[in-house]
């Protein structure tokens, strides 16, 4: 029996297994997922910190009535806590320096007059002044031992920063898995060779490489020649070096689809064959007890392509621990007629709006086979097989891949 869309991916999502992790530095770490928590070593900021170039007094001589401040010293960032000595004086104080001792406020240099008197600096204040003034107060942003990331988190330009100011240089991420992606067919040659009439060069699994490498995962690349039992022997050898197989075509009705045949005499256990959905309605997915999981996409680009975003990298990421992705939603901003009893799959360009509504136009598209329509296009956008007309403004899924 053929499964609709959401038992399919039920059924994919059953089979994740952990891909485990590995320690690599932080600096290597970008786009992996994180697997352990990091914690705050200590407050942030780590000190009262001053936010301004200007003094610092104490509040309470300046609530006397006091309008001039003689400098005692200057605290520059990086030095140590300096202490005011006569407290109706004022310390000079520089942005990121520590708060001087019994000093509470600060004043910016554009709020004072300054001058000389008798071979001492002073500064007259011209502006009023609020008590406690730019000061970033030690633990206002986080406190000591708080838990900033999470495991599951995605590491990107926001979190290195995290992980250098709690000094976590060595940081446990999940392993990439191992991944073949694998073309079928007589008629794909290299992409360096020019093709015969009758041949095409291979794209498929340049542009399911690409969207590997997007994720980190550098995979490695077998061609197939429409030969069962040749098939057989190349993708014995593969069996225990790789976690997944990405392959696409040869699981169709033609003559020459050897692919369900012989990866069901190699012992994988077939999850299901065909989904209620279009394009990618010949898809295949099994696994191997001990070996990998396999998606068999079909051939045509833009099927492939689409059972990618839509199965594919939700299984990566729920093996290497990622959490879940918030679903996206768009507005059709055209009608649409499809009467097949199927899940409808449409490239569509997104185009946010001013009022912060996400429109999805629909691009010219020739079906499955239609490449270069990808092009135009950002995501697709999800038409459920109950329906055959739908309107525009109506709201649904989009899947993702730009
Ligand atoms: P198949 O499912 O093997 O019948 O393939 C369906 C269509 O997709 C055929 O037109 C194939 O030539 C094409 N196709 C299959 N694999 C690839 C590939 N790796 N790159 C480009 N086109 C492909
Ligand atoms: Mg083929």
């Amino acid at each position: 029996m053929m499964l609709d869309v959401t038992a399919a991916f039920t059924a994919v999502l059953q089979t994740v297994r952990d891909t485990g992790t590995e320690r690599v530095s932080f600096e290597s770490a970008t786009g992996r997922i994180l697997r352990e928590p990091v914690l705050a070593d200590r407050p942030f900021p780590p000190f009262d910190r001053v936010t301004m170039d200007g003094i610092a007094i104490r509040y309470d001589s300046y609530a006397r009535g006091q309008q001039i401040f003689v400098v005692e010293d200057i605290q520059a960032a990086g030095t140590p806590q300096l202490q005011l000595s006569n407290l109706a004086n004022c310390m000079e104080v520089m942005t990121g320096a520590v708060l001087p001792e019994l000093t509470d406020t600060v004043i910016p240099y554009e709020h004072l007059d300054a001058s000389e008197h008798e071979g001492f600096r002073r500064f007259t204040v011209n502006q009023p002044v609020r008590k406690g003034q730019n000061i970033h107060k030690k633990g206002s942003d986080v406190k000591a031992d708080t838990v900033l990331l999470s495991p599951g988190a995605l590491l990107g330009p926001a979190e290195a920063g995290v992980l250098a100011t709690v000094g976590k240089t060595q940081v446990q991420v999940a392993r990439l898995p191992r991944v073949a992606v694998i073309s079928t067919g007589d008629e794909l040659v290299p992409v360096s060779a020019t093709p015969e009439t009758h041949q095409l060069r291979m794209s498929n699994v340049y542009s399911l490489g690409a969207s590997l490498q997007q994720m980190g995962i550098n995979a490695r690349r077998v061609h197939l020649e429409d030969n069962a039992a040749e098939m057989v022997n190349t993708l014995r050898s593969l069996l225990y070096e790789t976690d997944v197989w990405i392959s696409s075509g040869a699981v169709s009705a033609g003559k020459y689809d050897y692919l369900p045949a012989v990866l069901q005499q190699l012992g994988m256990r077939q999850v299901f064959h065909k989904v209620k959905q279009r394009p990618g309605k010949p898809f295949l997915f099994g696994t191997f007890n001990n070996g990998p999981v396999v998606f068999a996409l079909p051939g045509n680009p833009v099927s492939g392509f689409m059972c990618f975003y839509r199965y594919v990298q939700p299984w990566l990421q729920a093996a290497m621990g990622a959490a879940p992705q918030q679903p996206a939603y768009a507005v059709l901003a055209e009608k649409v007629h499809f009467d097949a009893p199927l899940e409808y799959y449409l490239p569509v360009k997104l185009q946010s709006q001013p009022n912060g509504k996400m429109l999805a136009f629909p691009q010219p598209y020739q079906g499955s086979g239609d490449l270069a329509s990808l092009l135009h296009a950002d995501a697709f956008i999800t038409l459920p097989a109950e329906k055959a007309l739908f309107k525009k403004g109506e709201i649904y899924p989009v899947w993702k891949f730009r």
